[in-house]
C-alpha cells in the first residue's frame, strides 16, 4: 500500500493496510518520507495494534508506503518485518514487495561474497542490494538493473525522499493496482494498493492495474510510465481469486465475488447431489456456496458460524475437548443440521485436518448425509510465487486419491472443481493465468541447478 502527495499519508496507508489485513497477519509496517528523511515504525501483529495515533503522527510527510507480511520465506520475526529502509550513495529508499523470488537465495549467496551484509532473512532484501551496489547512475537504471536479475513473483513499492516507484514482475503473477484521490483537499495524490478494497475504504479511485513488467514512477512532475523488460506470458494467480483476495476487491479486471459464485455454480452443474441444504465453510466458501445454492435450487443455510475474534492462540482446557482448534473459530448448528443431507462448499482442501474436524463436527450436529465439494481442482503443487502453502508431501492431493481423500476426510462423498471449470468464468480462456498449484505446470521454471537447489532451500524452510 502507497499513497503519494497527500496531506495524511500514513493515515491513508494505515488505513489501507487496515483493508488488506487478510494478506498477512504476522507483522506490519509504514514508511512516510517528510522529504528530509525516511520515518519508519514496523511492527510484529496486527495493524490496528500496531498503530496508535501517536505513531501515526510520528509518521509525518506526504508520502508513505506500507506493507502487510505473511512469510513464504525468511522466519516470522521482527527483523524480516517490511518495508525495508537502506541508506545508499544517493540517499534512503524503502521497499515493500508482494511475492515470491525463486532465485532470492542464489542472489543473496552471491551478494554476500562480494560484501553485502543482510539484516534479514528474506528474498526482498535482496532487491534492495542489487540497487545499492548497481553501476547505474540513475535510480531508474538501479531499480531496471535489479529487477532483470530477480526472477519469479514480484509487486513492488519503493518510496525515496521525494518520489514513489511501483513495479510488477513481467508475469504479473501478484496484483498491483493504480488509484488516485478525487478533486479536492487530497487533490492529485495518487494511491498504489495490492487490492481496490484497500481505495474503498479511503474513497480513492481506482484508475488501472500496473500492468505486467511496467515501472511507474509518481514524482513532482507526476506520473511516468516504463516498460524497460522482454515481455513474458502473463501468469496472474488463480488463488487470489479462489481464496486469497477479499471477495470485494476487482482484481485482474474481474470482482472477486462474482468469480467466486460462478465457481460454485460450475461446481453444482460438474458434481450436484441430492440433499437437503447447502452450507459453506465460512467465510472462505461461502461466496460459492451461494452459487452452488443457486445452481442446485438447494436451500442455503449457514450450518456453521464463525467466531470472528479468534486470536493466534488459546490456552488450551487440560480435559481434552474434541476437534478444540476448529471448534474455537466454528461452531455446528444442530437445530439447522440435525437429520438432514448436507452439502459443505470450501474453496480448497490443503492438508485436509480442518476438512476432517469440520465434517466431524457437521456429524456431532446431527448431519445425516455430509457431501463436501470444493471450489478448486486439488491443491497438488506448493506455491513458490507468494503464497503460502506447505510442501509437497504435506498436501494432501500430491500422494493421494479423490476417494483417499475423501476417506480421510470421513465425507459421504467428495468433488473438486475441473480445471475446465474453474476457467469457465473466464470463458474457457486459461492463458494469462498460473495454476500451478493445481496442475505442476510452473510459468517460471527450476531447470537449472541453481533453481533446484533454491526449491530445496524453500521446501526446507517451510518444513
Ligand atoms: P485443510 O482442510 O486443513 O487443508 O484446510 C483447508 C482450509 O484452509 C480451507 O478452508 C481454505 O480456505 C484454507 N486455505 C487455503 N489456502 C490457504 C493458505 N494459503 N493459507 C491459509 N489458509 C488456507
Amino acid at each position: 500500500m502507497g499513497v503519494y502527495g497527500h496531506p495524511e499519508a500514513s493515515n491513508m496507508v494505515y488505513l489501507g493496510l487496515y483493508a488488506l489485513q487478510h494478506r498477512g497477519q504476522e507483522s506490519c509496517g509504514i514508511v512516510s518520507s517528510d522529504g528530509k528523511g525516511l520515518i519508519s515504525h514496523r511492527q510484529m501483529g496486527l495493524v490496528a495494534d500496531a498503530f496508535k495515533e501517536d505513531v501515526i503522527k510520528r509518521l509525518e510527510g506526504n508520502s508513505a508506503i506500507g506493507h502487510n507480511r505473511y512469510s513464504t520465506t525468511g522466519q516470522s520475526h521482527l527483523k524480516n518485518a517490511q518495508p525495508f529502509v537502506v541508506e545508499y550513495s544517493q540517499g534512503p529508499i524503502a521497499i515493500s514487495h508482494n511475492g515470491n523470488l525463486v532465485n532470492g537465495a542464489l542472489l543473496r549467496e552471491e551478494l554476500e561474497r562480494t560484501g553485502s551484509i543482510f539484516q534479514s532473512t528474506t528474498d526482498t532484501e535482496v532487491i534492495i542490494h542489487l540497487i545499492a551496489t548497481s553501476k547505474e547512475a540513475t535510480l531508474m537504471g538501479r531499480i531496471v538493473e535489479a529487477l532483470s536479475r530477480a526472477r519469479g513473483a514480484y509487486s513492488l513499492l519503493f518510496l525515496t525522499l521525494d518520489k514513489m516507484i511501483a513495479a510488477r514482475d513481467p508475469y504479473g503473477f501478484r496484483p498491483l493496482v493504480l488509484g488516485k484521490f478525487p478533486e479536492g483537499k487530497s487533490r492529485g495524490a495518487y494511491v498504489f494498493a495490492s487490492e481496490t478494497c484497500a481505495l474503498d475504504l479511503i474513497e480513492a479511485e481506482f484508475i488501472r492495474d500496473v500492468e505486467p513488467g511496467e515501472i511507474i514512477t509518481i514524482g513532482a512532475d507526476g506520473l511516468e510510465s516504463l516498460k524497460p523488460f522482454p515481455p513474458a506470458p502473463h501468469a496472474k494467480c488463480i488463488f487470489e481469486y479462489i481464496y486469497f483476495a477479499r471477495p470485494d476487491s476487482k482484481l485482474f479486471g474481474h470482482n472477486v465475488y462474482q468469480v467466486r459464485k460462478a465457481l460454485g455454480r460450475q461446481l453444482a452443474r460438474e458434481s450436484g447431489v441430492p440433499a437437503d441444504l447447502v452450507t459453506p465453510v465460512p467465510d472462505s466458501g461461502v461466496p460459492a456456496a451461494i452459487g452452488y445454492a443457486e445452481e442446485s435450487k438447494i436451500p442455503l443455510e449457514f450450518g456453521l458460524i464463525r467466531n470472528h475474534y479468534v486470536g493466534r492462540t488459546f490456552i488450551e482446557p487440560q480435559q481434552t475437548i474434541r476437534n478444540f482448534g476448529v471448534k474455537i473459530k466454528l461452531n455446528a448448528q444442530r437445530d439447522v443440521l440435525d437429520g438432514k443431507r448436507v452439502v459443505v462448499v470450501d474453496d480448497s482442501i490443503v492438508r485436509g485436518t480442518t476438512s476432517r474436524k469440520i465434517i466431524r463436527m457437521l456429524r456431532d450436529a446431527g448431519a445425516k448425509e455430509v457431501h463436501m465439494r470444493i471450489s478448486s481442482p486439488a491443491t497438488i503443487s506448493p506455491c513458490y510465487y507468494g503464497i503460502d502453502t506447505p510442501t509437497r508431501t504435506e498436501l494432501i492431493a500430491s500422494s493421494n486419491s479423490v476417494e483417499e481423500i475423501r476417506r480421510y476426510i470421513e465425507a459421504d462423498t467428495l468433488a473438486y472443481l475441473s480445471n475446465d471449470g474453474m476457467y469457465a468464468y473466464f470463458n474457457g480462456e486459461k492463458q494469462g493465468f498460473c495454476d500451478a498449484c493445481f496442475t505442476g505446470n510452473y510459468p517460471v521454471h527450476f531447470e537449472d541447478e541453481g533453481h533446484t537447489k533454491q526449491l530445496h532451500l524453500f521446501e526446507a524452510l517451510s518444513r
